[in-house]
């Protein structure tokens, strides 16, 4: 049995070798760069209205007006002192423009333009290289890549990108009282729901299950299965089975595949049966079966590896402190993970924290990380780790 901090401390200090590729841009959301993005040119890239308006050549209160220029527009145009150009937003500015003034503060008689006030010298121009210039560092290798992110690397013109890779997982789901969904369930039987739970999980952030498999409680049938996902599978997750019951044959038949121990069981409330495996480069978790518990864990623990192996410079579920609207009495001799919601600036522990109960971890978007034997008061700081 480990400590919750002992488990991360093991999780996180893997070994790994995340691996890259090639995406397209639209492909991006969420990965991590394998390489810095450097601007091939400075941005922006030449000296632009930020405003439909006039550009002005010198400080004055009325001009000729000589051209216009929209945006995209190539030809070079080139004011004189008291002349002024029609401009529009990202078009480029003439030679000699000292400011380009917004149109809603101007007016036009024939070919004159007439100022409400004097321009100021560089009003309204954005300058070559404002944001950031030619060869600077955009984004550093490890960068998750978000929408605004992808938005900067395709206006840089770049449209394929080097990240790494995400994981591929695998999951298992063992119990011979499982059946799936949709189908007629018999007396003391219950429907499959964790490899939903987890694979949705998963896709909350940004990873895929490969593939799934329900086996029944089988000593055998379970070794097969796990050495058939071992192969090409970076994070095997397996739920159920893992416990101390007579039919938990999940730890036995790792072993007998040659996974190594990492850890099994884990000082916590819920998640106490949780395991923890390697072989070479393919990490397994054997998540207890109840509902609940199987989630707890996968955001806690197995998050932070998934993450680790996709590069990302993310370790786990954001979590902050919050102040609890009530009392509460942790009197479980264990660390514990309870189900929660925040609304607006305080957080409440929700009903139902049993290790089967999901309903309320459905309804909640938080954990509180709560001591064993803790007792807070209404108003005390709490961290919630959020899970929505
Ligand atoms: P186990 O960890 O196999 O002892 O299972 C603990 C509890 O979780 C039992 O009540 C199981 O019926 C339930 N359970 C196990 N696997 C699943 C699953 N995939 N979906 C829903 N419930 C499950
Ligand atoms: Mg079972």
């Amino acid at each position: 049995m480990v400590t919750i901090e002992e488990a991360l401390k093991i999780i996180k200090g893997q070994q790994v070798r995340p691996k890259t590729e090639c995406r397209k841009l639209k492909d991006c959301l969420g990965y991590s760069l394998s390489k810095d993005i450097i601007a091939p040119f400075a941005m922006p890239s030449f000296d632009n209205s930020a405003m439909d308006g006039y550009a002005l050549c010198g400080i004055f209160r009325e001009y000729i007006i000589k051209g216009e220029i929209a945006a995209g527009d190539t030809r070079q145009l080139e004011l004189k002192e008291g002349e002024a150009a029609r401009i529009f937003t990202g078009a480029k500015i003439p030679e000699n423009t000292t400011a380009v003034m917004m149109q809603e503060k101007t007016t036009v008689i024939g070919d004159k333009l007439l100022l409400e006030q004097e321009p100021r010298e560089g009003q309204n121009i954005r300058r070559k290289g404002g944001e950031f210039t030619k060869k600077q560092v955009v984004f550093e290798n490890g960068y998750s890549i978000t929408p605004a992110g992808i938005g900067l690397i395709g206006s840089l013109g770049i449209e394929k990108v080097d990240v790494f890779r995400k994981p591929v997982i695998n999951l298992i789901t063992t119990g011979n009282e499982l059946v799936a969904p949709g189908k007629p369930k018999g007396e003391g039987q219950i429907y499959e729901s964790n490899s939903f739970a987890l694979a949705a999980a998963c896709e909350k952030y940004g990873f895929q299950c490969q593939g799934k498999k329900q086996i029944e409680d089988n000593f055998e049938a379970i070794k097969a299965g796990i050495k058939d996902s071992l192969e090409n599978t970076e994070v095997l997750i397996l739920s159920g089975g893992i416990s101390v019951g007579d039919y938990d044959f999940v730890k036995q038949a790792l072993e007998e595949n040659g996974v190594e121990e990492l850890f099994y069981k884990v000082f916590q409330k819920p998640g106490k049966p949780l395991y923890f495996g390697r072989k070479e480069d393919t990490f397994v978790f054997a998540l207890p079966g109840n509902p609940a518990s199987s989630l707890s864990c996968f955001y806690i623990y197995v998050l932070p590896l998934l993450y680790k192996l996709s590069g990302s410079p993310k370790n786990g579920l954001e979590h902050y402190a919050f102040s609890i609207s009530h009392d509460f009495e942790n009197r479980s001799d264990r660390p514990s993970f309870l189900k929660a919601r925040i609304d607006t600036k305080e957080v409440a522990i929700l009903n139902g924290q049993g290790s089967s109960m999901i309903q309320s971890m459905a309804l909640g978007n938080a954990l509180i990380f709560l001591d064993a034997e803790t007792s807070v008061k209404k108003g005390d700081l709490v961290e919630c780790y959020l899970i929505s």
